[in-house]
């Protein structure tokens, strides 16, 4: 086969056969077709789609890149949550160990950076030690000890999803549903779970921007993940604007833990707790929504949940009490209202690109992140505000990336008279 002939195709509006998708993929993996012509396809995928068979088996070869994990010697429920990406969306780090304080487990594969949203890989790294890179058998053993674990793609498992990510990351090829679903469901199929819970994220700082192409992308991955056996359950929610106070990378392993010890944002709860509890309610370990809330709530109270994540982070090599001094921010500055009213939008891809270029993500393959940016959200929509009132705290340790960070900040929020409707949970599947 030759690479610019079955780029050419897909380019041309048709469908790939297995065979091909197979042989591009795997030759792209052993270094035979260049990022070029990789990037070059994933552009023809962005613009033509792909069709049910072509989506399968993407999710296939993406699956078989690697090895899968077996947790069928266990009794507990096995089971994940991952998000389609946003801003300050930190729910992994909370509902993981909330999970396994509830007796479930859960082997989580997450990503990095994507684009303009956030990585749950990039934040956990932040912590002086934490490893995100086991052999699989050391994961599967961390999971099995301390009912949660969380690593990156590896090249041990979802080797093809470890490569095109970074790619797509570079690329501008991210929000493209098949490439989202080969991209989420290998990692899921690959952790050998039997329930999940998707967070499909809708708005300016998704890469779903309509209800519409999220109930898309919802039906897609159900549907991959009941032809896998996983209950797969979808749920909708709104990032119009960033989730939480903060957005950035150690600054919401912090937000995290303060979740944990009871004092987490309104919002981030809300969210965290309603996936949550599609899983509790999959496992029977609670009858409805309202049960499922109180157990989340009460293993909160407890402490419980904050013992499941010290528990994780200590296993992995992580030193939780070092963060702090670790990733101190050098240089800090405030963005302020320009008039009176009340926060009425906020431009929250923006806001994501602006923490790209704090040094939260990679402008460029191989960049080095700065553990210490991030963004303090002091105003959110449907907050008054009078002229020359902090709206944004910004920090992080390089001076000329917090100016250029800060003057892209400047107009991502406008203020009116009247506060809008804001919805936080849109919807499930
Ligand atoms: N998260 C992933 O793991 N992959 C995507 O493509 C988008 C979000």
């Amino acid at each position: 086969m030759i690479p610019a002939d079955l780029i050419s195709k897909k380019r041309d509006g048709h469908a790939l056969t297995k065979d091909e998708l197979t042989w591009f993929i795997n030759d792209y993996l052993s270094g035979k077709v260049t990022e070029a012509q990789m990037t070059a396809l994933l552009m023809a995928i962005f613009y033509t789609g792909m069709s049910e068979e072509e989506t399968f088996a993407l999710v296939d070869v993406m699956l078989n890149s690697g090895s899968t994990l077996d947790f069928s010697d266990s009794d507990a429920y096995v089971a994940d949550k991952h998000s389609t990406g946003g801003i300050g969306d930190k729910v992994s780090l909370v509902l993981a160990p909330i999970m396994a304080a509830a007796g479930l487990m859960v082997p989580m594969i997450a990503g990095r950076g994507l684009g303009f949203t956030g990585g749950t890989i990039d934040k956990l790294e932040t912590v002086p030690g934490f490893n995100t890179a086991p052999a699989l058998e050391t994961f599967k053993d961390w999971v099995n000890k301390n009912g949660c674990a969380i690593m990156a793609q590896s090249d041990q498992i979802c080797l093809a999803d470890k490569k095109i990510y970074a790619l797509r990351d570079q690329t501008g090829t991210v929000p493209s549903v098949p490439l989202i679903c080969g991209s989420i469901m290998s990692k899921k199929i690959a952790e050998g779970i039997s329930g999940l819970v998707l967070d499909i994220k809708v708005g300016s700082g998704a890469f779903m921007k309509t209800m519409e192409q999220a109930r898309d992308l919802g039906s897609w991955m159900k549907k991959i993940g009941t032809a896998f056996n996983i209950e797969t359950d979808i749920i909708f929610t709104n990032m119009d604007q960033p989730l939480g106070r903060f957005a950035g990378l150690a600054c919401e392993v912090q937000e995290s833990v303060k979740a944990l010890k009871g004092n987490g944002p309104k919002d981030l709860m809300e969210v965290t707790f309603e996936l949550g509890a599609k899983l509790l309610v999959q496992t029977k370990l609670a009858n409805h929504k309202d049960e499922a809330i109180q157990l989340q709530q009460s293993l909160i109270d407890s402490g419980k949940a904050l013992v499941a994540f010290e528990t994780m982070v200590d296993a992995q090599g992580g030193r939780l009490n070092e963060l702090g001094s670790n990733a101190k921010p050098d240089h800090e500055t405030v963005v302020h209202a320009s008039e009176d009213g009340i926060i009425d939008w906020m431009d929250t891809e923006t806001i994501g690109w602006a923490l790209v270029d704090l040094g939260c993500g990679r402008k460029n393959p191989g960049d080095s992140l700065d553990n210490s940016a991030g963004i303090e959200f002091l105003k959110k929509v449907g907050k008054e505000t009078r002229k020359g009132d902090p709206v944004y705290r910004v920090f992080n340790s390089d001076p000329g990336r917090l100016d250029s960070a800060s003057s892209m900040l400047e107009e991502t929020f406008s203020t009116g008279e009247l506060s809008p409707d804001s919805v936080l949970i849109l919807g499930d599947l």
